[in-house]
């Protein structure tokens, strides 16, 4: 993505949605042509869960697409007139989308709305990392296990705008939660064979703390939680120190990431770079991320296999 290199700011941001700001008239939601339910997700990985829980009952936008990253979003006013007209908004949280709340009043939205992540425990990290002014971990989808309570919440928003659908809601719900603990045991059985040493990982943004918990694994980045600023000199050559000191071979690039970095830092200490990681988005459809579950399978064994070479 180009967009990482363009220095984020709240003023550019204010402005960018000042101008999008939707002049159409919106359709006024009619409660009776419920289905399908117009539903707008912030970003892909969200627009999947929804599609998987609200199946052909709803008809879902997603606002940060495949291989986009969220972060550095701007919002154009076709995002604003998609907003207008859904009666429910899926946002992750966290701080994840702090263009979402305003770019929600700039389309004059009154549908309801649902934080994916609420209820999930959020991994607080220090004052400074997090995404401007929160100091939580947003990436919580990075273990599976949270995403269950994800679909819960998104069933209760669905449920919501359409009662009609509730129990086909949260059956479809039901029947995913069991797809993730399979995907948690695999993941478990993945990792398994792996020493304490070897399970370090180097990525380009710190998008995987949560699945670092959950699996064992630590995981360094050059660029903190967010992608909207560049890292210091001083944090990267930290990070060349780390992987020569700690002979780390396990080195990969994210699918919204800019690669000049990571690939400039694998020549300097001279590791190969790994496949793609699915961090922050899915991948576009017939590749290996296109779904949650698959992307969340190739970061798996894309990562066993790397951490195999420390
Ligand atoms: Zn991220």
């Amino acid at each position: 993505m180009t967009n990482l290199l363009r220095p984020f700011s709240c003023v550019l941001q204010s402005i960018g949605l000042a101008a999008l700001v939707w002049s159409g008239n919106a359709q006024a939601a009619d409660p009776l042509a419920s289905v399908p339910v117009p539903v707008t997700a912030s970003f892909s990985i969200l627009g999947d869960l929804v599609r998987v829980v609200g199946g052909d009952r709803v008809v879902v936008t997603t606002l940060v697409g495949p291989d986009a990253d969220a972060h550095v979003f701007e919002p154009k006013p076709s995002h604003a007139k998609a907003v207008a007209q859904s009666r429910l908004l899926v946002t992750n949280g966290l701080g994840f989308e702090p263009w979402a709340s305003r770019l929600a009043k700039a389309a004059g939205y009154r549908g309801a709305s649902v934080v994916a992540s609420q209820g999930v425990q959020a991994r607080i990290v220090a004052q400074g990392q997090g995404h401007g002014h929160a100091d939580s971990d947003p990436h919580a989808w990075q273990n599976p296990n949270n995403v269950i309570i994800y679909l819960r919440n998104i069933a209760a928003g669905l449920s919501q705008v359409d009662p009609a659908g509730a129990a086909i809601f949260r059956r479809n719900a039901a029947a995913y939660a069991q797809e993730i603990l399979e995907l948690d045991a695999f993941a478990k059985a993945e990792f398994a064979a792996l020493a304490p040493n070897q399970r370090k990982v180097i990525t380009s943004h710190d998008a995987f703390g949560y699945f670092g918990a959950q699996y064992g694994i630590q995981f360094f980045a050059p660029q903190g939680m967010s992608t909207d600023a560049e890292p210091s000199a001083k944090a990267v050559a930290q990070l060349i120190r780390q992987i020569r000191r700690e002979k780390i071979k396990a080195v990969f690039l994210e699918n919204m990431s800019n690669p000049r970095l990571l690939t400039q830092l694998s020549q300097d200490v001279g590791v190969t770079v790994g496949a793609r990681l699915y961090a922050d988005a899915l991948s576009g459809p017939n590749t290996p991320g296109a779904t949650y579950l698959q992307m969340m399978r190739h970061n798996i064994t894309q990562l066993a296999a790397g951490m195999r070479l420390n």
